[in-house]
């Protein structure tokens, strides 16, 4: 004999199954990155595995301000020549990927192809990278995502950085903070500019709502990606100026 409630459980996993079975019959599974169809065991995965094997891990030692594999032979205390010749207004940057090859492949499916459920796998491998490192989370009051301006938030309709800054938050029980910082006017994408062009698109982009929150604070940003650094560095100059005590960023690629 078989009850109402477990017959509708039941009827409710056959149409679920029936429905998944079809969408896989209509869309099969495919990796985003090289668009190969995944195999059954895992269509529930992003990528397969031969490319998630080939994510290029950022790996040791790490150059102390932008957080880049450090060539200890073209290196000044635990600085990369780079970070040496200029000014970034963070103290320390993390990155636990390369921003190449896969990774560059998903990080711009993520963004530009509406693919906003990656934000949770993608969010997982900076938090495995804190705790595969050890970094020590338990200083850091706030965690705050880069924002987007209000023109590209409505055409993506989502922040990449503010999912991301979730995954974060969540694992280490922080605080995130939404709202802090603004981005009132679209800048090029940094992607299309070089060096000194970059400083200049950014400068005076960033504004902070309430400068008492992050007084005496240690902030930690979240974006995608660092490249030169311009971005989080402008963003980190606004919360210095506003009292922040200490700036960290964490991307997932750099
Ligand atoms: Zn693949
Ligand atoms: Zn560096």
């Amino acid at each position: 004999m078989i009850d109402k409630r477990s017959f509708r459980c039941y009827h409710n996993g056959m149409f679920a199954r029936l429905g998944k079975g079809l969408k896989d019959i209509l869309y099969p599974p495919t990796c985003i990155a090289c668009r190969k169809r995944l195999p059954e065991e895992d269509g529930d995965k992003p990528v397969c595995r031969h490319c998630y094997v080939s994510i290029k891990r950022n790996l040791p030692p790490f150059c102390y301000r932008c957080g880049r594999h450090l060539d200890i032979r073209h290196s000044v205390k635990s600085l990369c020549v780079e970070c040496i010749r200029k000014t970034l207004h963070f103290d320390r940057a993390l990155s636990p990927c390369k921003y190449e090859g896969v990774m560059k492949e998903l990080i711009h499916a993520f963004k530009y192809r509406n693919k906003d459920y990656l934000g949770k796998n993608l969010g997982a491998l900076m938090v495995d990278f804190i705790r595969e490192y050890g970094f020590d989370m338990k200083p850091i009051d706030l965690v705050m995502p880069i924002p987007l301006s209000r023109g590209r938030m409505r055409e993506r309709e989502f922040n990449q950085a503010q999912l991301l800054g979730d995954c974060v938050a969540k694992a280490f029980n922080k605080e995130i903070f939404l709202h802090g910082l603004i981005r009132h006017r679209q800048t090029k994408p940094q992607a299309e500019l070089q060096g000194q062009k970059r400083l200049q698109n950014i400068k005076g982009c960033f504004s902070l709502m309430n400068a008492d929150l992050v007084k005496e604070r240690n902030v930690l940003l979240i974006d995608d990606v660092l490249t030169t650094g311009a971005t989080a560095s402008e963003a980190a100059s606004v919360l210095k100026k506003a009292g922040a005590h200490t700036v960290f960023v964490l991307t997932l690629a750099n």
